[in-house]
């Protein structure tokens, strides 16, 4: 935590909170992931701004590291990558959006056509000469995006299909991957074996993260994970791969306070003894869940300094957050507290606001002071 830790960001004097993104780390996470991955090949879910950390950083270092196939939500966000990754393949998950089948084909990103409507408006583009290639998206299960089994089969039954709409994969995605046991997994993997009969010599994907670690039978011909490259656990209880993110905030004052005062915005929690308040420079505003706060009846989130953990006290302002720092002497005014990183996992204080380290990570606000470790 000592600011002249050469592997931390050196933020601004001006700066409240900084974040330390290490790319390097990024890159072993997706060639572990790879290799996991067994002979499929591994692509990235980079959307949601590469959940959180940067999504141009992101796309060049795993680029670097050999990644050639990215996934993103929005089209927008296609075009993000394809200026950062000119060579690369780039399918929109959220689907073909109206009227932007050419704006895909120019700039070569491929929609994940998910329904009957997307994928008439497709085929009349293409059948009116227009280029480029698309996904198809088949639901087994999860009931969100894909067209139906059903739908696949009455297209499979026209052999011309694949080519004539320049589809380049079909891809499914599993509702509870994060759940090794839970029967709808070998459900989703018996209709998607089923699917790829339907296409014979079309790639296949279904795997994110989690789906990778269900074995080989889940693999396909491309993966897709997103969290585990990041150092988000991906299932419960399991470790997570390296840490990528580094979330720090600054050390505003610190305050003694007796036992008996309540801290901060409705006296949601009672000091049970004179405490050593030090109140920090990050709140919701930056993404710092506001759920994750402690009260009387519910314990909230821990930081992390000095080597020890300390545990937020009342609730979490806008701008601010107190933490208890009296086991913690060493603690001073200017000091940096660890949010969440190695010592300090983004799922613990994820669950301690009642949620999962993708939403943690996807909402670090723009106040960072971002420092990307290995060169963006
Ligand atoms: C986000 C997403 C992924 C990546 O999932 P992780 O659990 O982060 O590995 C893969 N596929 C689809 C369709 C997604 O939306």
């Amino acid at each position: 935590m000592e600011q002249s830790d050469p592997n931390r960001a050196q933020a601004p004097v001006t700066a409240g909170n900084r974040l330390t993104i290490d790319l390097g780390a990024l890159s072993r996470n997706w060639l572990a992931l790879d290799a996991l991955a067994g002979a499929a090949e591994a692509a990235a879910a980079v959307k949601g701004n590469a959940y959180g950390i940067g999504l141009v950083p992101a796309v060049r270092a795993l680029s670097r590291a050999g990644c050639r196939t990215f996934f993103v939500a929005l089209p927008d966000e296609g075009l993000r990558v394809r200026a950062a990754a000119p060579d690369a393949t780039i399918y929109i998950l959220n689907g073909l959006a109206s009227n932007l089948s050419s704006m895909h084909a120019e700039a070569r990103l491929r929609p994940v056509i998910g329904s009957t409507g997307e994928l008439d408006e497709w085929a009349a583009y293409r059948a009116r000469g227009g280029d480029g290639n698309a996904a198809l998206h088949v639901d087994t299960g999860m009931n969100r995006l894909g067209i139906t089994f059903a739908e696949a089969q009455e297209l499979a039954a026209d052999p011309g299909l694949v080519e004539r709409l320049g589809l380049t994969l079909v891809m499914s995605h599993l509702a509870c991957a994060d759940t090794p046991a839970h029967p709808l997994n070998a459900r989703q993997l018996a209709t998607m074996q089923n699917v790829r009969a339907l296409f014979p010599g079309l790639p296949v994907s279904l795997a994110n993260t989690a789906g990778i670690t269900l074995g080989p039978d889940y693999h396909f011909d491309i993966a897709r994970p997103g969290i585990g490259i990041y150092g988000g656990p991906y299932i419960e209880g399991i470790a997570p791969l390296e840490t990528v993110v580094t979330a720090e905030a600054r050390i505003v004052q610190i305050r003694n306070v007796p036992a008996g005062q309540t801290v901060g915005y409705g006296a949601a929690q009672t000091l049970a003894r004179p405490s050593r308040i030090a109140i920090l420079s990050t709140g919701y505003a930056d993404g710092y869940h506001r759920a994750a706060g402690s009260t009387d009846q519910r314990p909230g989130a821990a930081t992390f300094l000095h080597g020890r953990p300390a545990p937020l006290v009342g609730r979490v302002s806008m701008d601010l957050m107190a933490i208890d720092v009296t086991d913690v002497p060493e603690a001073r005014r200017g000091d940096w507290v660890e949010l969440f990183g190695a010592n300090m996992p983004v799922a613990e204080v994820a669950a301690a606001a009642g949620t999962i380290s993708y939403e943690l990570l996807t909402s670090l606000g723009a106040r960072y002071a971002r420092h990307y470790l290995g060169d963006a």
